[in-house]
């Protein structure tokens, strides 16, 4: 006897709104074709489309995604309207067609839509596409040919705007929050603050010491008593940048160590926000100097609780390798996931070394983040 399997399909209301969302047009790009039409009957019509899972709705399927619960799979963020070819051809080749693929498809032909519901459309690329086959077929004047170049270049323009737009969605996503977690390590974070003016050049590190009460150099000043100088220097820190900024230094943070001890391992922490259209997923983590290994197990995010914690070793070396994460973590639209990297450098050269590094997050939609360049003792 057949084993039943279990499968998240669409209700029928969920297909029709995939069709309705997209005016019942194929959503690949290089398809666009129609999939209802009248039927030799005159009472009926004819559908030729699909609503297509993005991920499958049964195990096995194409791009199928164990994550996901039967009520997210058979959700309609899961869905995308395709003609009956294009259902098919999805389904045969799941890594050209991947799931960051079909999301891009579907988002386009959305915005498509809603462009031509605001009566935006200006249908440029059937126009670029018919003007290209025109001169192909016709001869034409010089004059005629650099007419139709102007023209061919605002179409262009309009089709470079169109991706602009649509890549607008992307740029919803932000480095909400990266910084050292002080309550796991001890560590004072100093930020660079463009209101407050550097630490004076002419305090060149350098202390001079006079007899019992005699002049006392330091802060590149000379003082009658350290009480004084203690008092100055305090007001230095309140009022001015920390003194490992200056105008031509990359870094925008600093991270002073604050335990004398070593190892005392930094535990950097990141919040993700994603108030794109789509789901997205931090697939890889990268440094600019260093290379980072996520080992543990990486788990599904729905929100900022609970935050998993990965340890990552960084070798003394200067290659840029990037380190995937897996499984990858999921941030859903509006939503924010948090994870936390305690960064063990690969060397016994601990405390009294600064590291000048930079994180780059890599998320799907070709979507990378970037953190700021920091300096940190470790
Ligand atoms: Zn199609």
């Amino acid at each position: 006897m057949a084993k039943a399997m279990a499968r998240d399909d669409f209700s029928k209301d969920t297909v029709t709104k995939l069709a309705e969302r997209v005016g019942f047009l194929c959503s690949n790009p290089a398809c666009r074709t129609h999939t209802v039409g009248p039927n030799s009957e005159q009472t009926k019509s004819t559908r030729i489309g699909k609503g297509a899972h993005i991920t499958a709705a049964s195990i096995g399927g194409p791009r199928y995604d164990a994550n996901l619960t039967p009520k997210q799979r058979c959700h309609i963020s899961n869905g995308i309207w395709l003609c009956a070819n294009c259902a098919d051809l999805i389904d045969k080749d799941e890594n050209t067609f991947s799931t960051t693929v079909l999301v891009s498809w579907k988002s386009r032909a959305e915005l498509e839509m809603h462009k031509e519901l605001k009566g935006e459309a200006s249908n440029h690329r059937k126009q670029f596409a018919d003007f290209l086959i025109s001169r192909m077929s016709t001869k034409k004047s010089k004059r005629q040919i650099d007419e139709e170049d102007e023209e061919i270049a605002t179409l262009l323009r309009n089709e470079i705007d169109f991706h602009k737009k649509w890549e607008e969605q992307f740029k919803h996503v932000s480095l909400e929050t990266f910084s050292i977690n002080s309550k796991r390590c001890r560590y004072i974070e100093h930020r660079y603050n463009p209101n407050k003016p550097f630490w004076p050049t002419n305090d060149t590190g350098s202390v001079t010491y006079g007899p019992n009460s005699g002049p006392i150099t330091v802060y590149g000043l000379p003082f009658k008593s350290w009480v004084e100088a203690k008092r100055y220097g305090e007001v230095l820190r309140q009022t001015r940048n920390h003194m490992s900024f200056n105008e031509n230094s990359i870094h925008t943070i600093y991270f002073e160590r604050q335990e004398s001890k070593a190892p005392n391992y930094p535990i950097f922490y990141f919040a993700i926000r994603n108030d794109s259209a789509h789901q997205i997923i931090l697939k890889s983590v990268q440094t600019e100097v260093y290379e980072i290994i996520p080992l543990l197990a990486i788990g599904q995010s729905q929100t900022l609780e609970p935050l998993e914690e990965y340890e990552i070793k960084i070798p003394p070396t200067r290659d840029k390798t990037e380190k995937y994460l897996v499984p990858s973590i999921k941030i859903a639209q509006n939503d924010s996931a948090a994870f936390g990297l305690r960064v063990v450098p690969m060397t016994g050269l601990m405390g009294g070394y600064e590291w000048l590094m930079k994180f780059k997050l890599l998320l799907s939609g070709d979507i990378c983040l970037y953190s700021d360049y920091f300096i940190i003792i470790m």
